[in-house]
Parts: structure tokens; sequence; C-alpha cells
């Protein structure tokens, strides 16, 4: 039976401490099992260091089996990390407190060094003197690979291996006040790839990869060793190069477009040009901030694309005032395209033959309340850049393509309307879909549009233009290649591509009657047209002297400001040359065939 509880609670606090003692015997036997079942190390040493037990692991984590160790100096444990200082200390700190922790390099029997997170206690005797040390220590190695581990993806680029823009940043920053204090000059070499888009979007994003760390190889090979680099983001890659020179750093630009306008071959086998551009800010000269230096640099790559691509820049600061023009010009230009502002006017396509109208082309115009009629060249560019330009090309094209079916309506002897189209526009994946449905609100046949493409944009092809120029093609739409001349056509492409009409350039018109090579090329396309069967325009005819030498040559229609300037729409219908379809029909004929040549395909 229990006892009553007794009144006295610290004799029954006793009493249940009692039950609870354990005998000599299991706590030895405790104190083993802990010994031998724990996950750190444990070592028991000697005061002089002599090494007197090890748990199993120990032996684990080191290497040495117990029977190996034990006897020898703790000694046998140093990595040669630390020195003999450090040692001093500890054991200094163990025989004042008897107690010492910290992270210490070990070694393990194999040799490799690993860190350790150790605490040694002294074990005192009954005399008041250490007899023994017990060491208890934790492997750190894995813990602290995962931490390098961390830091490595948080610092750096998975696909290549460089380091990433947080990391540049924080390099930057630190190379900025070193260059203030130290009275030196760095630079921000900003390299950005030529065709990497069309790669990723004509072989497919592993492609893209591939290039991508192909171009850091040889990008990282092509720099000295103490030259940083960093991928910045997509096909942007930035060197950072510290105590340099505006000259070196432009050294280091110009080489580093050598290197990339090297082909690439991928594990495919296709090869690839992709060639770079580059732009180049000083600091602390162009910037006092990394971002600051960052955006100059670029404003600085924008003028080496802008100036034909594979070319480096230095950034000046009338970079900056343009940009912050194009900036502002962007924005107004939204707000114009919502009030209304943009308008088209229409130039006459006439026959060479008897002046007689047969179509118009578009001409876009800014009327701007302020500053009055802007034309196309002030501000198209801007909105290409930004992007504006497929809203604008889409009221363009809703626009010409409703006023041509008005004018259809009203009996109107017009068989075409011609409409320019950028090369952003032309590259959207939904082009032909807006083309499409312009036709379809306007209620106009698509054998009534034709869409002015410059070379480039036409050359410059891949899939998805291939794809974009099938659909026009399917909805009836002509095409025509603008600025004939001024490009870098390919003849054989130019056979294959379904294109209808060539504008030969104004400028070999212009100097058509003065200069033997304009008139040589002007003959040389009428020919060409004549060949491939295809019409040929000739643009900005000014004088007879002009019209009578295209006359001549054979060019069987042309446009400019002999016969008309661009004119408002409303202006259209009284044109001199333009008849009522009852009494002509459009002067679109077909150029016949050349008998000498091949038959287009
Ligand atoms: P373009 O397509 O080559 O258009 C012909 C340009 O030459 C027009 O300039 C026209 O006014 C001008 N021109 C025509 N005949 C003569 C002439 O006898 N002498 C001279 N000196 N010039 C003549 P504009 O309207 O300033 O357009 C310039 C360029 O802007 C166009 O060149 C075209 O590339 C672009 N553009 C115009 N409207 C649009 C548009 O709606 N969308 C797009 N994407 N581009 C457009
Ligand atoms: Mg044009
Ligand atoms: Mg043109």
């Amino acid at each position: 039976m229990d006892k009553p509880i007794s009144t006295n609670s610290v004799k029954h606090r006793q009493s249940a401490h009692d039950k609870l003692e354990l005998s000599a015997d299991t706590m030895v036997n405790l104190a083993s099992a802990v010994f031998n079942a724990t996950q750190e190390s444990i070592v028991v040493t000697e005061r002089n260091g002599t090494i007197v037990a090890v748990n199993p692991a120990f032996s684990a984590i080191t290497g040495f089996s117990a029977a190996e160790i034990v006897g020898k100096s703790m000694r046998t444990l140093q990595s040669g990390r630390q020195g003999r200082a450090f040692y001093r200390e500890m054991w200094d700190q163990v025989s004042r407190s008897g107690y010492w922790q910290g992270e210490i390099w070990n070694r393990r029997k194999n040799g490799e060094a690993y860190p350790a997170l150790l605490t040694i206690s002294s074990v005192p005797s009954g005399l008041g003197q250490p007899t023994y040390y017990v060491g208890i220590s934790a492997d750190l190695s894995r813990i602290k690979r995962s931490e390098l581990k961390l830091d490595r993806l948080a610092h750096h680029d998975e696909l290549t291996g460089l380091p990433n823009r947080r990391l540049l940043k924080a390099r930057l920053d630190q190379a900025l006040a070193r260059a203030v204090r130290e009275g030196e000059t760095g630079a921000v070499v900003f390299v950005d790839l030529d065709r990497f888009k069309l790669v990723n979007d004509s072989l497919g994003h592993s492609a893209g990869d591939e290039l991508l760390t192909l171009v850091a190889k040889r990008l990282r090979n092509g720099l000295r060793a103490g030259d940083f680099l960093a991928r910045f983001g997509g096909d942007e890659f930035i060197v950072l190069l510290e105590q340099t020179s505006g000259e070196r750093a432009a050294s280091v630009a110009a080489h580093l477009i050598n290197r990339l306008g090297e082909p690439f071959v991928l594990s495919t086998g296709d090869e690839i040009f992709s060639g770079a551009s580059v732009g180049i800010s000083l600091f602390p000269r162009d910037g006092t901030s990394s971002e600051e230096v960052l955006q100059h640099a670029d404003a600085a790559l924008y003028q080496a694309k802008s100036a034909g691509r594979s070319t480096y820049r230095h950034y000046s600061s009338d970079l900056t005032r343009h940009a912050n023009i194009r900036l502002a010009l962007d924005s107004q230009l939204r707000r114009a395209l919502s009030r209304n502002e943009l308008v088209l006017n229409y130039q006459p396509l006439v026959t060479l033959a008897d002046r007689r109208v047969f179509g118009v082309e578009a001409l876009i115009r800014w009327n701007d309340p302020s500053r009055g009629v802007i034309p196309p060249a002030e501000f198209l560019p801007v909105a290409e850049e930004t992007g504006l330009i497929v809203a604008i090309g889409n009221w363009v094209l809703d626009e010409a393509c409703t006023q041509m079916q008005a004018w259809q309506s009203q009996g109107l002897a017009l068989s075409r309307v011609a409409v320019n189209i950028s090369a952003r526009q032309f590259r959207h994946p939904e082009f032909a879909a807006s083309v499409a449905r312009a036709l379809r609100r306007a209620g106009l046949a698509g054998e009534h549009l034709e869409l002015e493409i410059t070379e480039g944009t036409l050359m410059d092809h891949d899939a998805t233009t291939l794809a974009t120029l099938e659909a026009l093609k399917a909805l009836g739409v002509r095409l025509a290649v603008d600025d004939f001349g001024t490009g870098y056509s390919s003849l054989a492409y130019l056979k294959k591509l379904p294109v209808d009409t060539l504008k030969i350039d104004r400028s070999f018109v212009t100097d058509i009657g003065t200069d033997p090579a304009s008139a040589a090329i002007a003959t040389a396309i009428i020919g060409l047209g004549r060949c491939l069967g295809l019409e040929v325009l000739a643009e900005g005819i000014q004088s007879e002297s002009q019209h009578a030498a295209l006359l001549a040559g054979g060019c069987a229609l042309g446009q400019g400001h002999l016969f008309a300037r661009p004119v408002a729409p409303d202006a259209v219908p009284g044109l001199p040359g333009l008849r009522r379809r009852r009494a002509a029909q459009g002067g679109t004929r077909r150029v016949p065939a050349c008998e000498a040549c091949p038959a287009p395909e």
C-alpha cells in the first residue's frame, strides 16, 4: 500500500528522486552506449595530448580506427590550416576555463582536410587537476558544401556558370569605390549578340542555350585572368575592367567582336554566325553609381547597334540627351495615336508611258497641334525601337484598306494601295493575322493591297517570316521590295520569295542622268525585274529627263514629285491622271518575262 502523503513535500520529492537514481553500473553502461552511438566524434586525451579513447563516429569521420589512433598524439589530426598561435590560444583557454568551442580544420586519414565544430572540455581529477580532455566535434563539410552551393546559385548563372547580375553589381560597386579612392579608371564593356534571337527562333531554345555556353567560353578565353566576366541576362554579357583606359577598353571590345564574329558550331552540326556589338562606359567619368555606369554602357551599345552592328561605341553624354528625347517622343507618340493625330497622305503611282495613276502609296504623317506636320523619318525610328510601330502599323493598315475600299466604291480606277511595313511589324507573329483582319474589316480584296517591305527585312528571314509570307500570299496580297538596291539582296532568294514588285531606290533615280554607276544600277534592276517576271517601279522621279531615261531603259512604272506629291485622301479623286473605272482599267499588267531568261519559279 502507498504511504500516506507526507506534509513534508521536500522529503516526498527526495524519496521520488531516490527511486530514479541509477546505479553506478547502469550509469557506466549508459555513458558507454552514448559514447558508441552518438553521431558526433568523441576523442579523449591525456593532458599531454595523447589519445586514449575514440568513439566509432570518430573513426567514421576521420577514417582512423581506434587501434590506429589510440596512443598517438592529437597532432596527427592537425590539417596544417591553423598556425601555432591558434592552438596556443585554444589550449590557454581550456586550461583557464576548462572549455573551448570553435571551428577547426582537421585532417582525415586520407589526408583530406575537413571543417569541424569542436568543443573541448577538461575532466577534472579528484585533486582539482585536469586529467583528461574530451573533444566532441561535428563534421561541417556537408554544411559547408551546401553553403558554397547556395552561394554559387545565388551569384552565378546556371547555364554558363558565369557570375550573374547580382555578383556583377557587387563587384562593380567595389570597383567604383576603388576607382574613386585611387583616382583610377575602370570600364564596363557591354557585349550583346547580334543574331541571337534568330538562332533561338529558328533552331530552338536548346540551340540558343548551347550557343550562349559557347559564347561564354569564347569570351572567357579572350580575356585576361583578372578581367571579370558576367552574364547580364539573355544574350548580354558584361566585362568589368579595372585600372584601365578608354583605349584598352576599346581594344578589348574590338578583340571580343572579332572572336564572336567567327562561326560557332553546335553539337547538331549547325554552323552559326552570331556576331556581337559592344558599348563601353568608363568610370567614374561616365557615372558614379553602378546603375548609371551600366545604363550608359547600354546607351553606347544601342549606338553600336544603330551604326550597323558588329562594332563598338564609347558612351558620350550626348547619348543620354538622345535617350531622353527618345523617351519623351515615345510618350507623345502614344498620345498622338490615341488622339487621332496620325494621318495618311497618298502619293500616286503612275504608268510612265502615259502618266496614268493606277495606284497610291500610303505615307504616314504626324499632325502635331503645336509643331505642325512631322515627317515619318522623325518619329518612326523611335516607334520601331519601342515597339509602338506594331500598333501604328496596324492603324495604318486599317486606315489604308478602309480608304481604298471607299475609293473602289466611288468607282475610281485605282487598282492598289501600297502600305509600308516596318521590320519589327513584319516579324511580329500576329502580322499576317492583322493584315487579314484589316482586309476583312474594310471588305477589301487582297489583290488591292501591296505591302512594301525593305530589302534587309526580307532577306533577313527565318522560318517565321517564310510562314508569314505564305500566309500573306494566301490572302492574295501583293508584295513589293522597297528602296531596292540599297540593301543586300541575294538574287537567289529573290527568286524564291513571292515578290511582285521591285521599287528602285530614289538615290539611283536622282543620279540617273549624272552618274553612270546609278544609271547602270537602275538598268540592271529593270533587267532583273524582267528576267524574274517582276514589276519595276522607279521612286522619286523629279524631272522630265529622269522620266525619259527610265522609259528608255524599259521601266514601266514610277512615282515622284514630277507626277504628284503625297496628298490628303480627299484630294485623291481629283488627281490628274486618275480615271473612273469604266473609262480605263488599272495599269497593273505584269511586265512580260524576258525571253532569254527562265520563267520565274
Ligand atoms: P518610302 O517608302 O521609300 O516612301 C517614299 C518617300 O519618298 C516618301 O517620303 C515620299 O514622300 C518621298 N518622295 C516621293 N517622291 C519623291 C520625290 O520626287 N522627291 C523626293 N525628294 N522625295 C519623294 P516620306 O513620306 O517622308 O516617307 C519616308 C519613309 O518613311 C518612307 O519611304 C517609308 O520608308 C517610311 N514610311 C512612310 N509611311 C510609313 C508607314 O505608314 N509605315 C512605315 N512602316 N513606314 C512608313
Ligand atoms: Mg515605300
Ligand atoms: Mg522607298
